[in-house]
């Protein structure tokens, strides 16, 4: 029902809310970290035009298990096996060297499920705006132009899936005059 999908979006968003209250994101002005989930969420019901419940619930869960204490066991606990799943999917491996986990998330997009590239690609255009919009403390503009040859790379991996979210995408890399 209606009123039961509301609850559970409002669940996660909360969840999400306390998880992520120490955070900030890397713009000058240092936007609070919720706002990111909660836009990558919106990006998939606005322009992406998804309703459904579980990449919902999981977009907005997406860098939890990433960037901060929670465990995959606490969404499995609170969401349920496919949010859990689907997290764990969209996480990369702490455990691993940043060039490590920069170099599996282009190699392994191909191999992902439909759902969990959904997010994959509305993250990926809500950080490529966010960087368009205003450049991070420290960063050169080199360094902005490696992060969209990047995600460009994974974003290869995650075509076919939703035209309106590969437009928006294929846009900023125009753009920047980034194509292989
Ligand atoms: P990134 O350089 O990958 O930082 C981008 C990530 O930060 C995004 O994927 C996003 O992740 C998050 N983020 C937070 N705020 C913003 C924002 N305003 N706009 C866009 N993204 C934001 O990560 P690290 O800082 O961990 O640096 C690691 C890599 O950077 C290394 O591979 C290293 O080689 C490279 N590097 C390059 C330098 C250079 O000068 N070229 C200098 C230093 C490092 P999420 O969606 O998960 O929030
Ligand atoms: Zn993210």
């Amino acid at each position: 029902s209606g009123e039961a999908l509301l609850s559970e979006i409002i669940k996660c968003s909360n969840f999400a809310a306390i998880k992520h209250k120490n955070q900030r994101r890397k713009d000058p002005e240092s936007t609070p970290y919720i706002n990111h989930p909660i836009g990558v969420a919106y990006i998939l019901t606005n322009e992406g035009k998804i309703t459904d419940l579980s990449v919902i619930q999981a977009a907005l869960l997406h860098d939890t298990v990433e960037d901060t204490d929670t465990t995959l066991d606490e969404i499995k606990e609170q969401f349920g096996d496919e949010v859990a799943g689907l997290v764990d999917e969209v996480s990369d491996d702490k455990s691993l060297s940043k060039m490590e986990r920069k170099n599996l998330q282009i190699k392994n997009a191909p191999h992902k499920s439909y759902k969990a590239k959904l997010i994959k690609l509305a993250d990926k255009l809500y950080n490529l705006r966010d960087l368009k919009r205003a450049t991070p403390e420290g960063w050169s503009e080199e360094r902005v132009q490696e992060y969209f040859v990047f995600a460009f790379g994974v974003v290869a991996g995650l075509r076919g899936i939703n035209d309106s979210m590969e437009r928006e995408l294929d846009k900023l890399f125009k753009e920047r005059s980034i194509s292989d």
